[in-house]
């Protein structure tokens, strides 16, 4: 009864094995720099539960040596925690896209491979490595079971006003251009709590997963029905180093006025913008929250922006839902940050969210850990903090399909 969760990277690959009676991580480690200098440069951080976390330097030309390695670390037998491969039900892919294709998990198989290629257009950084794991682990676990679980599929029930953009009909018809949204396993995790915490049959949810890449959706007894992350994860929310929303037309004249191609433009927008372009230290949120203490003025610039859109979404995502029963809050700014909660929530009692602000800074100084009501008690909404779990979702949806 154990699955293994992989999120393959470029040049990384993430792994936790879980065992699925508990849902516990027995162990999880990370290759980071595969393929860089010929993998020369490559290493592992490996840690089994209870025990301290090792280093292993070893040469990754590609994702398949990583695999291997996983595969020789977790059965070693000082350092592993299962005796064989014998012992791994199924394996469980973080994949990027979906396109419209993909509404749910799927296990694996020949069609299903040409169809994640055909999705290739659509993530071409991403779905290149999400498609290497999976034919690593056919390569090297042949007859396990692989399942492709996708950012954007909890987000396919979207209704089609909401997805569609208004350019000409034929670029949604041949180019496949519409809003797919991402963080979908977040959501769909964060939600699903938030619905059994409600304990009520018709809910109206907004999930604010605010990491070092952000977004919110909006989601109508169980379904999403909006999110902020469109065609790709550069639309909505502005975020660690990407821009999210802004008026079109600044893209093109900024483009004009500085002589950028498409890619120099693409790479200012996605690697050089949001938190890191107005802060200009850096993208981490931390030092964004310490700075804006001390009253350094871009600090507070970059923080009042940050929560301001924020909290521009959640009355946009009330009047999408007709209401709003909870508004929760994910993810490392989410989790973590009093400061920005209070922020977003300050102002809103008039819709119904009311923020009880000691309860939530208490919680940041007690680091008080699972789900959390930050609510005021008469709030007519309720305000949560609920840690996602994005590789349990993989893990439960790969037992479901695969292990059982
Ligand atoms: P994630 O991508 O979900 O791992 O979140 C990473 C972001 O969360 C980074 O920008 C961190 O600086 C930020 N973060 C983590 N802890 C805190 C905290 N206590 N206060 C503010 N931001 C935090």
């Amino acid at each position: 009864m154990k699955v293994l969760v992989l999120n393959a990277g470029s040049s990384s690959l993430k792994y936790q094995l879980f065992n699925m009676l508990t849902e516990q991580v027995i162990a999880k480690g990370m290759c980071e720099r595969i393929g860089v200098n010929g993998g020369a440069e490559a290493y592992m951080g490996y840690s089994a539960a209870g025990r301290d976390k090792i280093e292993i330097q070893h040469e990754m030309p590609s994702h398949k040596e990583a695999i291997e390695l996983m595969i020789a670390t977790l059965t070693d037998k000082l350092n592993g925690v299962i005796a064989s491969l014998d012992e791994i039900d199924a394996v469980g892919h973080r994949v990027l896209h979906g396109g419209e294709t993909f509404k749910s998990s799927v296990i694996v198989n020949d069609e299903i491979m040409a169809k994640l290629e055909e999705n290739v257009p659509l993530g071409p950084l991403h779905m290149p490595p999400n498609i290497m794991g999976i034919k690593a682990c056919q390569e090297i676990m042949p007859g396990k079971k692989n399942v492709a679980v996708f950012d954007t599929a909890f987000h396919q029930t979207m209704p089609d006003y909401a997805y569609m953009y208004p350019l000409p009909y034929q670029d949604y018809k041949e180019l496949r251009v519409r809003k797919y949204g991402f963080h979908g396993t977040s959501h769909r995790f964060v939600s699903e709590v938030a619905v059994k915490l409600l304990g009520k049959e018709n809910s109206k949810v907004v999930v604010c997963h605010l990491g070092n890449g952000s977004s919110v959706s909006a989601v109508k007894d169980g379904k999403c029905i909006d999110t902020s992350m469109g065609l790709t994860p550069l639309e909505g929310l502005m975020m660690g180093t990407r821009c999210g929303n802004i008026d079109p037309a600044a893209v093109l004249y900024v483009m004009e006025k500085r002589n950028m191609s498409v890619k120099e433009m693409d790479s200012y927008m996605n690697k050089q913008s949001g938190i890191l372009g107005i802060y200009e230290k850096n993208s981490d949120f931390r030092n964004v929250r310490d700075d804006y203490a001390k009253g350094d003025e871009r600090a507070v610039l970059t923080l009042n922006m940050v929560c301001y859109k924020i909290k521009q979404y959640i009355g946009n995502y009330a009047a999408s839902l007709g209401g709003i029963d909870a508004v929760c809050f994910t993810g490392g700014i989410g989790e973590n940050s009093a400061l920005v909660r209070e922020k977003v929530c300050a102002d809103l009692a008039f819709m119904g969210v009311d923020l009880d602000f000691d309860k939530n800074s208490r919680l940041e100084r007690e680091r008080t850990a699972g789900n959390v009501d930050i609510s005021k008690d008469g709030s007519k909404a309720k305000i949560l903090v609920i840690p996602t779990n994005e590789e349990l979702v993989i893990a439960r949806d790969t037992f479901d399909l695969a292990g059982k």
